[in-house]
């Protein structure tokens, strides 16, 4: 191979960009370029229509050799050239950022690197061992810097047009109070740490208000570095009126805070009410949002997870049976089959009352009456069974119930089922985990810009 073929091979700084040019003599000498990410459908289309170029000879792809390379990372301009008739033609491995709004693969690589948390000089190591030319790390800072102004610029707008949507919505479905939109979210933080794994160390100190209608982030922020108060107000090049500013605060529970602040100002910010908060995790932080009093005339209400509260239920009833301080003989009678039975009655409860009534309150009270019976279905008394969820006579003969219809044991029995009840707007609304889950990687994905900054040195 004769590698003095390349005549040159220079780095050149040009503008910001960091550029690898490569002059090849002839395409014969070509031996060895490596090879290079594409965009596949952007690079297909330019050599079809270079393949056609016109000229007073029967041109085609098979007279067009590569003359020349520059490099910015992992995006290559090519310089062709045709052997035939001499033009000289430019194809781009990446489509044109500027032209497309769409991230380039340099951008998108640097997002990759964070994300997984392999680091530069692993990413530089792979990409070597597939022969596939990349940045310096001088490059790859900044792109991250870049990467983190966009993100800025565009973080305040997009939550503002999700705002606006939930807004509509909420209007829409005449969830109003004293005028005011009322919409639900979800609340979360870093101190989910399960959810984000080690990889996503450098997001400890987030925590986002998340719209449930849509999904979408409606207030962000993060411990030191990122206020979207103080980053409205440069938007709009005001002064930014009094807040907890977690740019600059570095305590204990700060996320927590950032989630308080985000109520606080949501009236303010946006003309919402976040009436409900949706989360099977931390109380701590719905129980500070309820001391902060953020809407004088709405108090700011939890909605428990379904298959929590089922779960919690039959835990506490399976707890109750092993307890000897009540009588065997009662214990015995809480099988895991009735349990189980009382389960699903109350879980068809909630699809019935949901699917059959349409008003709301009517329907959540209609849920709270039906999941008081199950009780009764479960040890043989169908007397105040519905047809929906029983084919039983309506009768009480075969019922377990007078024998320990009087018992300290029955009635502990009944408060577990009541206090399910009485969580049936939480029913009605019929939130699961899997929702809950699915708000971490919503808020990943948003963050992803952060990602990369904020786990970099920075500051
Ligand atoms: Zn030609
Ligand atoms: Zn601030
Ligand atoms: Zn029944």
């Amino acid at each position: 191979m004769d590698m003095r073929a390349e005549t040159t091979e220079t780095l050149i700084e040009q503008g910001d960009i960091l550029l690898t040019e490569k002059e090849f003599e002839d395409f014969g000498s070509l031996t060895h370029i490596g090879r290079r990410i594409v965009e596949v459908k952007y690079f297909f289309e330019q050599l079809q229509e270079i393949s056609s170029h016109p000229s007073l000879f029967q041109c085609n792809l098979s007279h067009i050799s590569i003359v020349g390379e520059k490099r910015i990372g992992l995006i290559s301009h090519f310089r062709l050239k045709c052997e035939l008739c001499g033009q000289h033609f430019k194809v781009t491995s990446d489509y044109n950022k500027k032209q497309t709004n769409q991230i380039d693969i340099n951008t998108a690589a640097c997002s990759g690197i964070v994300a997984t948390g392999v680091g530069y000089s692993q990413f530089e190591e792979m990409c070597s061992a597939m022969d596939v030319p990349i940045f310096t790390e001088k490059y790859f800072a900044k792109i991250q810097d870049q990467v983190f102004e966009e993100w800025e610029a565009t973080a305040v707008e997009a939550m503002e047009v999700a705002a606006k949507r939930e807004r509509d919505a909420a209007f829409a479905e005449g969830r109003v109070k004293d005028g005011l939109p009322v919409i639900d979210v979800y609340i979360d933080g870093a101190w989910s740490a399960r959810s984000y794994g080690t990889n996503y160390k450098a997001l400890s100190g987030v925590a986002a208000i998340v719209g449930r209608k849509f999904g979408e982030v409606l207030f962000i922020g993060v411990k030191n570095k990122y206020c979207l108060i103080c980053a409205r107000a440069e938007k709009k090049k005001e002064t930014a009126k009094e807040h907890v500013c977690h740019k600059k605060g570095s305590s204990t529970g700060m996320e927590a805070a950032i989630i308080v602040e985000g109520f606080k100002k949501s009236l303010e910010m946006y003309g919402l009410i976040y009436g409900n908060v949706i989360g099977d995790g931390d109380s701590s932080t719905y129980a500070k949002i309820v001391a902060a009093n953020p809407y004088p005339n709405h108090i700011v209400s939890k909605i428990e997870c379904r298959n929590h509260l089922l779960r919690n239920m039959c835990k506490k009833l399976r707890t109750i049976t092993k307890n000897t301080r009540y009588p065997i003989g009662h214990r015995k009678l809480v099988t895991e089959e009735r349990i189980m039975t009382i389960r699903k009655v109350i879980t068809s409860s909630i699809k019935e009352n949901k699917q059959q009534i349409h008003n709301r309150d009517e329907s959540i009270k209609n849920i709270h009456a039906d999941i008081c019976n199950p009780i009764n279905h479960g040890f043989g008394d169908h007397r105040s069974c519905k047809d929906y969820y029983c084919n039983k006579d309506k009768s009480f003969e075969d019922s377990v119930i007078p024998q320990i219809e009087n018992s300290v044991f029955w009635f502990r029995v009944r408060v577990i089922i009541n206090s399910v009840a009485s969580n049936s707007r939480s029913l009605y609304e019929d939130v699961d985990t899997n929702t809950v889950e699915r708000l971490n990687s919503v808020i990943a994905k948003f963050v992803g810009g952060k990602r990369i900054n904020f786990s970099f040195r920075r500051s």
